[in-house]
């Protein structure tokens, strides 16, 4: 087959990095093939996993779950070569040889570098990756190149245009983070336009962020959508023409029905709603938050090792999607081992002395210590 483009008819794809945990903290692996059997009868094909979801255990389940269980034929099969392990050129044989076994199959229909950016784009390139992944082409281990992608429009565009040979490319797109000068969504979708390069989108949801915005946002969404939150952000990426597959990372068997129930018959968004996802976005930006940019410059003379940034991006986040509630877990992350937590502030002062900012830490530390702690 020529084009990558053939392949697909419908635009929804079964990410494989968020499947269901059962009771034993285990992959629930009888509502995995059950979420299989659904997808696959509603008519969807397309499988994504990857050397280091779930802890390396995504390849074996979709092995047992999909492999095992239906005509190679009958499915696509996507996995990544883990860009960010890898340390020397034999690394990438090594670990394509232990996919294939992994995942029971003797080829990938789709192939990736796992998440290039500026610099593990050069370590890649240093090891010649594109030119291992094109020798598998050759040899029928690979039907289909590409690479998935986390930084500026500029870096992708350095990369198209070094390696013309890639097949397609797979983007971090959301309504919210389309116009963002910190992700540049729209500016790498059109890249991929004028490189002529089909793209997958990864998150669509904003990693579920999306999934249930603030009250105001909701109740627009339900008057003037008359579907979901996750719909609507599913949808706008569905829409873009030069998208060939939207990624979704189905967690239970009722996410998957929704989804496959949006995908089958898929109408792309009118202006209508497009201009509803604006809307959205302006009622998320309008949410107060703390003008950190993360400079960093408040860490190094905080006596207790309170990672400052990082707590005030984690309470940004939460104050715009978290739609009341407060991240807890990750709040602990942020402040485990040496770090020291919010309410751990001796109110010293160093911290605003250098805040280029002039935000008021020790005030907003104590607002964090009460939601999170
Ligand atoms: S005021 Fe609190 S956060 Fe700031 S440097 Fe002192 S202890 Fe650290
Ligand atoms: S110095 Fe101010 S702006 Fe910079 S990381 Fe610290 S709080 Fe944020």
């Amino acid at each position: 087959m020529a084009n990558v483009r053939d392949l697909f008819s419908k635009k929804l794809g079964f990410g494989l990095m968020r499947m269901p945990i059962g009771a034993d903290n285990k992959v629930d692996e009888k509502q995995v093939c059950d979420m299989v059997d659904h997808f696959l009868s509603e008519g969807f094909v397309y499988f994504d996993t990857a050397y280091v979801y779930h802890s390396g255990e995504s390849e074996r389940v979709i092995k047992r779950c999909l492999v095992d269980r239906y005509d190679r034929s009958k499915f696509y099969l996507a996995t990544k070569l883990p860009s960010f392990i890898i340390e020397k050129e034999e690394d990438m044989d090594r670990i394509f040889n232990e996919q294939l076994s992994k995942c029971g199959v003797d080829y990938f229909d789709l192939y990736l570098v796992h998440a290039l950016n500026a610099k593990e784009y050069e370590k890649m390139n240093g090891f010649k990756a594109f030119e291992y992944v094109s020798e598998l082409k050759k040899a029928g281990k690979v039907k289909f190149m590409g690479f998935s992608f986390h930084d500026k429009a500029e870096v992708l565009e350095k990369i198209l245009t070094e390696h013309p040979e890639v097949d397609f490319i797979q983007l971090q797109i959301n309504y919210y983070d389309w116009e963002k000068p910190d992700v540049e969504a729209r500016l790498c979708y059109e890249t991929a336009v004028k490189h002529g390069k089909p793209v997958i989108v990864m998150e669509p949801i904003k990693g579920g962020s999306l999934a249930n915005p603030l009250e105001e946002a909701n109740k627009l969404i339900k008057e003037e959508f008359g579907n979901t939150p996750s719909a609507l952000a599913l949808s706008f990426v569905a829409s873009l023409d030069n998208v060939m597959m939207v990624l979704s990372g189905m967690s239970s068997i009722e996410q998957m029905k929704e989804n496959t129930a949006l995908m089958k018959d898929f109408k792309p968004l009118g202006e209508k709603e497009i201009a509803l996802t604006k809307k959205i976005v302006e009622i998320i930006d309008s949410v107060p938050t703390i003008p950190c940019t993360s400079c960093k410059y408040c860490i190094d003379g905080c006596p207790m090792k309170i990672r400052i940034n990082a707590f005030f991006s984690l309470y940004n986040k939460d104050l715009k999607f978290g739609n009341g509630k407060f991240d807890k877990a990750g709040y602990e992350r942020i402040a485990k081992d040496e770090f020291g937590k919010a309410g751990q502030c001796v109110g010293c002062g160093a911290c605003e002395n250098v805040c280029p900012q002039h935000i008021t830490i020790r005030d907003n530390l104590k607002k964090i210590a009460e939601c999170y702690e």
